[in-house]
């Protein structure tokens, strides 16, 4: 028998609307990449999204379409994530920060059909735009007085495209299924992989960002999101803060400490959320100049471990730092930390060592933890296996490519981090499988290596990385860079390991150099970390 309830279907654009009928007068403030701050409200955004959608259907584009963009976290990228995907197309961002290979080959693999860029990046497609032979135009998100000259083809100004289209549309996606966005993944090894979520799973997962024991973002909040648009969609903030009538405050591409704390500061943000290496920077800023933005309670942090020493400068400022983790495949948010009512009642040092788990699993995420053999392991706290996650906003194959091994197992997804979970739920990312280190029979955790290493007063950043070692297989090794005007000798550095860590995990070495390489979305590059460091003496 079948129940007898409304077959409404979940899409994107019902998003908007609802934002729009119900929290029209909410402010969406953006950084521009002209220089001036823009403001509206979601009634304004669902205006000139309606505008874009009808300049979409004249440039030819529809279902299945897919339309490029390569931009900051700004209104206009937030008119085109609505946009593309309610006129049926699939909205396909692009990290600009890749290498311009990765650039051609995502455009080309995705096919792509029209890209729009912020003028940032005008320079960077027109190098490129002799590769991106199915292109057929581009659009720069400008006006026409800051419309540059380019060689870019079919060349098209983003408010000329919308100057006077109709601000009505209608939205006719019956099919939740259907595609709606496209995000790649950074591929550190091999080629990026294209992950296709559809307007069910984004609506959903947009549901559970807004859960109160998730990011809970509330019609009394102000959200800067730090984490761009063109990484894993920004973690689903633009689609979720709409319907909580939250406002959004965009940092375009000003994203150092300074730029992002002024603008915090004046648009009373309550929330952000962003990679480690964000943080640094704003902690840095704050410590320099003692202010701290005055209505921020809140901070997300995700993509790399927190290390203690930034949960705890976090606290220092009354400020939680809330720890999540998740991936491009799973939308991206699987587990985050909130407490339960067991866990709050914890001495503050239990719930200090608590917090900087990655967090108890949302509803509408599954996962588990398997050996070698694939045989599932107890949630105890101290078995750690590979962490397999399924849901409603999991990946269930790549994009145009044949199926991989961690789709193996049928309705799970081996996400290649290995784990811990206790009794409670709350998962400990112990590292990513190709980042352990394997020393003689153990497995030495990098992130716990990397989090001693911060936790030194000279230290900035540190990775560490397996060297090949001849006794022992891999043998950890750190390599750090010192805060400015800072001294600290490699020995120094060395011996503060000692009864932190088992002995047998004290790094043979400590290498202290000017800089470390970063992936495009802010991860500690290991794969060349290990080609430069990481050979047997
Ligand atoms: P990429 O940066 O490679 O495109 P993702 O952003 O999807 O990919 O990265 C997902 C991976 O980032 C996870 O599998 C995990 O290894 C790592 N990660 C994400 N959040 C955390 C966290 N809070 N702690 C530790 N690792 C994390």
């Amino acid at each position: 028998m079948l129940g007898q309830m409304m077959k409404v279907p979940l899409t994107i654009p019902s998003l908007l609307e609802f934002a729009a009928r119900y929290h029209g007068d909410c402010e969406i403030v953006s950084k521009t990449v002209e220089g001036p701050i823009h403001r509206y409200d979601y009634a304004g955004l669902a205006r000139r999204t309606k505008q874009l959608a009808n300049a979409l259907c004249g440039l030819g584009l529809g279902d299945g379409d897919i339309v490029g963009t390569l931009a900051w976290n700004g209104y206009r990228h937030l008119e085109l994530y609505y946009g593309v995907s309610g006129i049926g197309a699939v909205c396909h961002t692009v990290n600009p920060r890749l290498f311009v290979e990765q650039i051609a080959y995502i455009i080309n693999h995705a096919e792509d059909r029209y890209v729009f860029t912020d003028l940032s990046f005008v320079g960077l497609l027109e190098g490129l735009a002799d590769k991106l032979k199915k292109v057929q135009g581009f659009v720069v998100m400008t006006d026409r007085a800051h419309m540059p000259s380019t060689t870019l083809r079919n060349a098209l100004c983003y408010e000329e495209l919308l100057a006077g289209q109709p601000e009505t549309f209608d939205w006719s996606i019956v099919d939740e299924n259907a595609a709606a966005a496209l995000c790649y993944t950074s591929g550190t090894t091999g080629n990026p992989r294209g992950v296709l979520y559809s307007h069910r799973s984004t609506v959903l997962h947009s549901m559970a960002v807004n859960f109160a024991d998730s990011l809970a973002l509330s019609a009394r909040d102000a959200m800067l999101p730090v984490v761009p648009m063109f990484h894993v969609n920004a973690w689903g903030i633009p689609y979720a803060a709409p319907v909580a009538g939250c406002k959004l405050v965009m940092p375009g591409p000003n994203l150092d400490g300074a730029s992002l704390t002024h603008l915090m500061e004046s648009e009373a943000v309550t929330i952000s959320a962003g990679v480690p290496t964000v943080w640094l920077n704003l902690l840095a800023h704050i410590k320099e100049t003692g202010k701290c933005p005055s209505r921020l309670n809140r901070v997300v942090i995700g993509g790399s471990a927190c290390p203690p020493a930034m949960m705890e400068a976090f606290e220092k400022l009354g400020v939680r730092a809330v720890h999540a983790w998740g991936m491009t495949e799973m939308s991206p948010l699987g587990v985050i930390n909130q407490p339960t009512r067991r866990t709050e009642a914890l001495a503050a040092d239990q719930r200090r060592e608590l917090a900087l788990k990655q967090g108890r699993p949302l509803y509408g995420v599954e996962i588990k933890i398997v050996d070698g053999a694939g045989v599932e392991l107890p949630f105890d706290g101290t078995s750690f296996g590979s962490l397999k996650v399924h849901g409603y906003w999991i990946c269930d194959s790549y994009f145009r490519q044949e199926p991989v091994a961690a789709h193996d197992e049928p309705g799970w997804f081996d996400t290649g981090d290995v784990a811990t979970i206790d009794a409670d739920g709350f998962v400990k990312i112990v590292d990513r499988t190709k980042d352990v280190i394997k020393s003689g029979g153990e497995w030495i955790s990098s992130i716990d290596l990397e989090n001693v290493a911060i936790a030194h007063p000279a230290v900035r950043e540190a990775a560490a990385i397996g060297r090949t070692d001849e006794k022992w297989g891999e043998r950890p090794v750190i390599v750090a860079v010192l805060k400015p005007g800072a001294t600290a000798t490699a020995e120094e550095i060395r011996a503060f390991y000692r009864g932190k860590v088992g002995k047998w995990c004290e790094p043979d070495a400590v290498l202290i150099v000017e800089s470390l390489p970063h992936t495009a979305t802010g991860k500690l590059l290991k794969t060349e970390l290990r080609r430069l460091y990481g050979q047997a003496r």
